[in-house]
Parts: C-alpha cells; structure tokens; sequence
C-alpha cells in the first residue's frame, strides 16, 4: 500500500483548515483524532434541498392532490399548548415569506414546548395536510434547527445538505451545525481522494457498487439522491460483506480444519426407541433427523442449528441423535441453561430408556446428572462415571464444560436452548479433545437476517410443525380487576383436571426481599382466594432439590396451582398443566411472554394463557389496535408494551412474535448478537437490509469457497482489511 497517502490521511486534524489546538481537541474527545477519522464521520441525516418548498408553493401542491413528503423552513411565530377534547396537544404556529403554517404534538408535549421558541428557525420535514381550518399542517414532523445564514443557505443552494451529530463535546468547543459541516467539507475536498479502496475492483464492478472515494464524496455531500443512496448502499454493502466473509470463514474453517468421527445406524436400536414411543413423529421431526443423521455419518464434524416453536418436540430429536451416539460407543451430552431442566430431562430420558430395556436388551444405556448444586459425593461419582465410560448420556447444565470434566469418548453435544451460550462456550466445547458433532437447538425462533448473520456458521433444520391433536391456545387480556374471576375460573377447571401456573415477574432486587415477596404473594392466595385447591410455590432462591421437589409433587398433581417466578420461563414441560396465568404481564419481554405460554398447550386439552396488566392498559389494548407498520419511532417507544401484549394475543406462531420482537428492540439490540463474536453494524440493519444480506453472502461466500486464504491478487485487499479491522473477530472465527 502507498504508506505516503496513509500518512496524509493519519494526520491530526489539526492540519485541517480552520480547526485549530482547541478544536482538535474537541474533536479527539469524541474519537476523532485523524483526518481519516474524520472522513468516516458520517451525517446522521439528509435535508433534500429538492423537496424543500416555500409556503405558498407548498399550498398550492396540497390542493392540486400531492401528498408526499417535503420540506418546509420557516420561522417560528408561537408555541400554545390546548385541548383537544381530553388530551392535550402542542400547536406551534410558523411562517416563512410566503405565509404560516403549523405543527402538532401529542405526545412529548413538555419537550417540544421547550424547543420551538419564538423567533428560532427549523427544517421541518413530513406530509402535510391542509386542517380543517385551512391552515397547512404537520403532526409530529421531522425537524433541524437552523442557524439565520444558513437558512438563506439552504434556500439558495440546489443541493441536499447534511446534518451531523453534535455532541456536547463538540458544542462546547464551538462546533455548531454550520461550522462542523464546513470543516468536513474542506476535509472531503482535500483528503477524500487520498483514500485507498477498501473492497476489490472486479467485486465493485460486477455488483455494481460505488467505489470508496465516490462514496465518501456522495454521502456527506450527494449530487442527488440516487448518488446518496448509492453511497449509503456502498457502506452497508460493505460492513455486511465483511460481515459474511467471517461467518464463512469460520464456517470453513470448522468443515476443513476439523476432523470429526463418522458414525452408522449399526443396530436395532432406534428401531426400537420408536416402538416405545406413545406416538408417532411428526414428518418435520424424521426431516430434521434425517439432516442431523446424515451430518454424524460424515467425518465433518456436525456444527447444526435446529429451530422449532415451543413445544414442537426437539426433546425426542435430541434424544434420537444422542442414541444414535450411544450406539457408536460415544458418549453424548445434553447441555440444558438451568438445573430444574437438567433435572427434569434426566428424568424424562430415564423413564423412556426404562421402557426401552424391556424390549433392546443388546446394552444397557447410562444416563448421568451433572449440575452445580449437586452433594459432593453424587458429583464426584457422576465424575468418575463418565471418565470411566459407565456413563452413556450425560446431561448438565454449563457448568459441565466449566468444571474438570474428562469424558471418555465425547461423539455428540447437544445444546437445548441455545441462545443463552455465547460463541465462547461453543468455541470452548470444540476444544475438548476429538471435535464432537454438535447440534444447538433453538426454541427463540431466530429470524431468517439472522440465521444469515450471526448464526450463519451454522447448518440449519427447522421443524416447522406442531403435533397433530394440539388445539391452538387461547390467549386473553385482563386488567388486574379481573383477578378474583381468573381465580374462579382456575378453580372451575380444576374439577376438569386442569392444572394451572400463576406466574409473576421478580420486582424486588434483594434476594431477601424477593424470597418475602413470593412468599407473601404465595401466602396470600393461598388463604384467600385459593384456599380451597392446592397450591404450590416455585421461585428462584430455591436450591435446585427444593425446586425438584415442587416440580415433582406438581408433575404428580399433587398440586392444583403452581405459583412462580420465571424459574419455570425455560423448557419445563408438564402436559398436564394447561392454565398459565402471567402477572403483570407488561414487565416481560416479549420472547419471555412466548416462552411463557409455551409451557402449555402441551397435550391434546384446550389451553388458557391469560395475560394480566394494569387497568388501563388492558382496556386502552382492546381499544385500539396497532398496527406496528404505522408507528414512528417514539410512538413505538411509548407503546412498547401494548404492542407486546397485542402481538401476543394475536399471534400463536414463534416466528411472527420473533419478528415483532426484532422490530421493538431496534437493530442494536438481538439477542445473541452481543456475544456472537462478530463486528457491530454501523450502516446496515438486520430489519431492514435484508435484501443487502443475501447479496453480501452470496459475494463472500462464494471468494471463500474458491480463495479461502485470500492468496489471490484480487482479494489481497480483503486479506489486509481482514488483519486490519477485524482481528478481534477473525480470532472467533478461528477458533469457532
Ligand atoms: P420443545 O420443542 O419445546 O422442547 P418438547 O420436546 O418438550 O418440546 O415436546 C413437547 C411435548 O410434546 C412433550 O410432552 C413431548 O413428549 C410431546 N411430543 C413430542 N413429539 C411429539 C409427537 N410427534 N406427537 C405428539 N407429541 C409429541
Ligand atoms: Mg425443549
């Protein structure tokens, strides 16, 4: 690389005219310490000189039938707030030469009044209309301060003009809108072409993609708008090329680098496991075996993601693959994120393997219990048991790969709800020795953005299919007044043989507290309303014997009612109880809620999930529907939870909730995309790019398959931005 243009452009930005020792250091406070950095300091928003119209202009637009969105600068003439029947709503009346105008807020009315002052001028951006006084009118539109030049600036010039963030760092060294736009203008002007491409020629040509220089050129400064939005394509193009370049290599790296065992239907085992079972597998769960048998004979290693609603029946899945292991001679473990789940599958296995001996009598199958709170003695014996081969299957919660474990011959890890275990984990199991198959299982449905991203190593199944006799559950709203009736109703269906959970979210943050708070609420009911049924309590500051003791007795109905926290959120899986009751339900999230009610509708009876709120809240959710497409950002915001509570009602399907879910959280915040060791996105979103996805992998993928080392001199550029940018990544790559 020209190391001469790479020194320009590591200069201070200090060298840049008109920012001097004070404001350099402003700028580095905010981590821009170079000119290049200042380069990649990118607006935050366009203001289309285009669209911008005067008044009258405007008007006249409105009445012929246009309703787009445009642009309006103008001056601010007062701001009142009033009535509007019950509510009350911010009107700010404005001008500009041609006439006046006015905008409406309300919600965030306090904030807004704060804004619009007399005499100030902003951009305001949105679709008019024309009230039924005449007036033209915005609700709730986009706006930008001007300064009083600039406002003769943006009329004047034909141009679409940026608007950059301004953090206080920057105000207080004295770098408004205007300022701070002139000095990047000079820095674009100057530097922009110092740039070195940072993606190959031939790849820009083929996808038709602006190159780097033009692209910088075009965002902070576009032509036009097919210029900026080429621009904004180039940089999204770009970080999810990068992005997709490491989920392929790590994905190579796993079918190449490591070697696996390959293993064969030998005996009449699983014939036979079939035989015991009370039902016949759906035609998505012998699919997906099907997938994951094919992978274990491979000598490849196994690295699959299997997805499937709550309730679906990955347990009996599992259990297949880990027999299929078994009768290789390996050893298979189910890894499971809490002690009650360890606790309960353990159990659920034994009972069938029970079943199972009567009929295959060729080996006895093992199954061993390994969790945290276990007696020393009991530990130690498990230990033992699968160093020395006695233990077939072994099931445990993380802590397993934590501790000094030494399994005797490790074919198959299974992973049951995987989006609590980072890549680290999965990265640490790999490292046990000879690499065993592995298959993570999913109840969270992953959207399909992300099964391309950030789980794009991984081969997928889905099983898209619920057993046959399930009725679909029924879900309800209440406010808390309903409470006395839910009761009645529980009590009611107890005579059916229905059995319920009640279930409230952890409000207190000391554990003492919260052990009273349960124990209260526990206390309460039970001398009340339901003291005529049994019930029981679960909750978190339990040991896990405690909490398998409880499970046990409700398994056994010996209770009617189980009250507690969201200890039971995860898998646990009692057929029998069909009544989930959820406290204040806005407080959860919205794959909480989901896992929630996919503790029932597990067997062939109606189920009920009633989902309890404050007052208002449920009678405002009746009211209006919301119809999430239509929703801006802050009105988003402010009604979060109606929108959770709404999906819930109407959606049963985990993949329409998770794509609700995806829109509500914002593209910052997946799960899972924290810790999957991959870069952050700056430009692109995985809500709303996915088109740019499919694309970026195809692109990657494809290099990776024909030059995985990059030893091509086209894709020598990729290498060195490999290195340079994404080190930290590349290291997960390498080891996942
Ligand atoms: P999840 O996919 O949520 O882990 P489970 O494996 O716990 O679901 O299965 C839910 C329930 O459905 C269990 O009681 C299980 O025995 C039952 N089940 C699984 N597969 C079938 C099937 N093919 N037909 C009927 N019931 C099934
Ligand atoms: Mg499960």
């Amino acid at each position: 690389m020209n190391s001469e243009k790479e020194n320009i452009l590591n200069q201070s930005v200090q060298f840049i005219k008109s920012v001097g020792p004070k404001r350099a250091a402003s700028f580095r406070k905010i981590g821009i310490n170079t000119i290049r950095d200042l380069l990649f300091y990118f607006p935050s928003r366009h203001l289309d000189r285009t669209t911008t119209l005067t008044i009258s202009k405007a008007y006249g637009y409105l009445l012929n039938g246009f309703n787009g969105e445009i642009t309006i600068v103008g001056k601010v003439v007062n701001a009142e707030k009033l009535m509007f029947g019950k509510k009350e709503l911010l009107k700010v009346q404005m001008r500009d030469s041609t006439g006046f105008f006015e905008c409406v807020w309300f919600q965030g009315i306090k904030y807004f009044s704060n804004v619009f002052n007399a005499g100030e001028i902003f951009a305001i951006s949105g679709k008019p209309v024309i009230s039924k006084y005449n007036a033209l009118q915005f609700t709730h539109p986009d706006f930008d301060r001007i300064s009083e030049d600039e406002s003769n600036n943006i009329l004047n010039t034909g141009k679409i003009i940026p608007f950059y963030r301004i953090p206080k760092e920057l105000r207080m060294g004295s770098i408004g809108d205007f300022s701070l736009r002139k000095i990047i203008n000079t820095a674009v002007e100057n530097y922009a072409d110092y740039l070195d491409e940072t993606l190959p020629e031939e790849l820009l040509k083929e996808n038709n993609i602006t190159g780097l220089i033009e692209s910088i050129k075009n965002f902070h400064f576009p032509e036009n708008r097919e210029g900026l939005n080429k621009a904004i394509q180039r940089f999204k193009f770009e970080e999810l090329f990068y992005l997709e370049l490491l989920v392929a290599l790590r994905k190579f790296n796993y079918k190449t680098k490591l070697t696996g065992n390959s293993m064969k239907v030998r005996t009449s085992l699983i014939s036979s496991f079939l035989k015991i079972l009370p039902f016949k597998l759906t035609e998505a769960q012998l699919r997906v075996l099907g997938e994951i048998r094919r992978d274990m004979e491979s000598p490849t290693p196994m690295n699959r993601l299997l997805q499937g609603d709550v309730g679906s029946g990955k347990t009996i899945v599992a259990l297949i693959a880990m027999l299929i292991a078994v009768d290789n001679g390996y050893q298979a473990v189910l890894m499971v994120p809490t002690e009650i789940l360890a606790d309960q599958h353990s159990k659920n296995i034994s009972k069938l393997l029970k079943n199972l001996s009567e009929i295959y009598k060729d080996k006895d199958i093992n199954i061993s219990l390994l969790i945290g709170g276990q007696k020393k003695s009991v530990k130690n014996k498990a230990l033992d048991g699968i160093g020395l081969m006695d233990a077939d299957i072994v099931v445990g919660t993380h802590a397993l790969f934590e501790e000094r474990v030494k399994f005797k011959k490790l074919g198959l890890v299974i992973v049951d709800e995987q989006h609590r275990f980072g890549v680290e984990q999965r990265a640490k199991l790999q490292n046990k020795g000879v690499v065993p198959d592995v298959l993570v299982m999913s109840a969270t449905p992953i959207p399909r953005t992300l099964t391309m991203t950030v789980y794009g190593d991984l081969d997928a199944s889905i099983i898209n299919e619920m057993p046959k006799e399930r009725k679909p559950i029924k879900t309800i709203l209440r406010g808390e007044g309903s409470l006395p009736d839910i009761y009645k109703f529980i009590i009611n269906k107890v005579k059916d043989g229905y059995q319920s959970f009640i279930v409230y979210p952890l409000v207190e943050e000391s554990e003492k507290l919260e052990l009273k708070a349960a124990e209260t609420y526990f206390r309460e009911l039970s001398e009340t309303y339901l003291k005529d049924i049994k019930v029981g309590l679960l909750h978190g500051r339990m040991s896990w014997q405690e909490k398998e003791e409880i499970m046990l007795m409700f398994l056994a109905k010996e209770y009617n009612v189980l009250i507690a926290t969201t200890v039971i959120e995860v898998g646990i899986d009692i057929p029998n109880a069909n009544i989930m009751v959820i406290n204040d339900a806005q407080r959860f999230g919205l794959s909480q809620l989901h896992q929630l009610r996919g503790r029932i509708g597990r067997s062939a009876e109606q189920g009920y999930c009633i989902l309890v709120t404050k007052e208002e809240l449920a009678a405002s959710n009746s009211k209006y529907k919301l119809n999430l497409d239509y929703l801006s950002p802050i009105q988003l915001e402010k009604y979060r939870s109606s929108v959770r509570l709404q999906a819930m009602v109407n959606y049963l399907d985990g993949f329409k909730i998770a794509e609700v879910d995806l829109k509500l959280r914002g593209p910052g915040n997946i799960f899972g995309t924290e810790q999957s060791g991959f870069p952050e996105l700056k430009h692109a979103t995985l809500t709303q790019d996915s088109e740019l996805i499919v694309m970026a992998k195809a692109v990657a993928f494809a290099i990776v398959e024909s030059d995985p080392y990059f030893q091509k001199e086209n894709n020598l550029i990729i290498k060195k931005n490999l290195f340079e940018h994404y080190a930290h990544s590349l290291n997960y790559s390498k080891i996942a």
